[in-house]
């Protein structure tokens, strides 16, 4: 295969492979091993990762990534490399007023990068970072300008087991020392809760309207996998993550049954053991033996044609 894409990436923690588990832990204790970890990270550390980042994915003949950059230095990086496929600006926060006035900020950068490089063949779009991590006036407000204005948005949802907790009761038991050490810089705490699971709570926003590529989609049952098939939206499957955050097993038979469009992604070193997504291919080959043929998983691989 001539091509060979990466469709979820974040190379900004490229250098951060000592925060990717050994052996499987939790996804709130890997956030907050993750969030103190990056407490006093410069700019400059950032962008010395993405470079070791496309260096990565050069190196073992990726074509497309789709990254999600938190700071936005990936996108200059990224426009610059050659690679194919689209980088995503990504915007979080729990509080109405500044989280809107963050998206306020990217969707104008979005903007002004789209006609700046609009023969890229790197594109330039929106990630809401997550249903708990993005106030619901962002997740609606970011969906409808996205939708819009034809620009590609990528959202994490029904990662982890604690995300479908937050969203039904407004808190995640397992806090402990997570919240102790890191306080209110983490997002992951009480919020109002919506009491809805991640999948119908994006359907209620409108979010799925935008046709948003979703990252992980783990946590569903068959009537949300009904629910994305008919929103026509793409899902990325990052297997080695998903173990290792113990996030459980995709059902990817079930995605594949519906005629729901799935790629492959590593997600970032933070997470992953190395940014290979031939790596990738051959640990889904090995999670999804007996449930998916090995050739389905090959054509993963392909380029996203599901373009908004
Ligand atoms: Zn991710």
């Amino acid at each position: 295969m001539t091509e060979l894409c990466n469709a979820h990436t974040h190379l900004e923690l490229s250098d951060l492979g000592r925060v990717c588990p050994q052996t499987p832990t939790s996804f709130p204790n890997w956030v907050g091993g993750l969030v103190w970890s990056v407490r006093n990270r410069k700019l400059e550390q950032y962008r010395a990762a993405v470079m070791l980042g496309i260096e990565a994915l050069q190196a073992c003949g990726t074509s497309h990534v789709h990254d999600i950059t938190n700071t936005w230095v990936s996108v200059e990086p990224l426009l610059n490399s050659g690679l194919q496929g689209c980088v995503y600006l990504e915007v979080l926060g729990q509080k109405r007023e500044r989280g809107l006035e963050r998206l306020k900020e990217a969707t104008g950068r979005i903007t002004d990068l789209r006609r700046a490089h609009a023969g890229n063949p790197m594109r330039v779009g929106l990630s809401l970072h997550s249903t708990w991590s993005c106030h619901p006036d962002m997740l609606r407000q970011g969906a409808e300008w996205c939708r819009e204005n034809k620009v590609p948005l990528c959202i994490h949802v029904a990662e982890s087991p604690a995300e479908t907790e937050m969203l039904l009761t407004g808190g995640v038991k397992e806090l402990g020392w997570i919240r102790t050490q890191i306080g209110r810089s983490l997002s992951m705490l009480p919020m109002s809760a919506p009491r809805l699971r991640p999948v119908p709570y994006l359907a209620v926003l409108g979010v799925l309207d935008a046709r948003p590529l979703l990252v992980h989609a783990v946590q569903v049952d068959d009537e949300e996998i009904d629910t994305l098939a008919r929103a026509r939206c793409a899902v990325v499957h990052c297997p080695r993550s998903n173990a290792l955050l113990s996030c459980g097993r995709m059902r990817l038979e079930a995605f594949l049954a519906a005629e729901v469009p799935v790629y492959l992604g590593t997600d970032s070193r933070a997470s992953s053991p190395d940014l290979d997504i031939r790596a990738e291919a051959a640990a889904a080959k090995r999670m999804q033996t007996g449930k998916v043929d090995a050739e389905k998983i090959d054509a993963m691989l392909a380029p996203l044609n599901s373009e908004p």
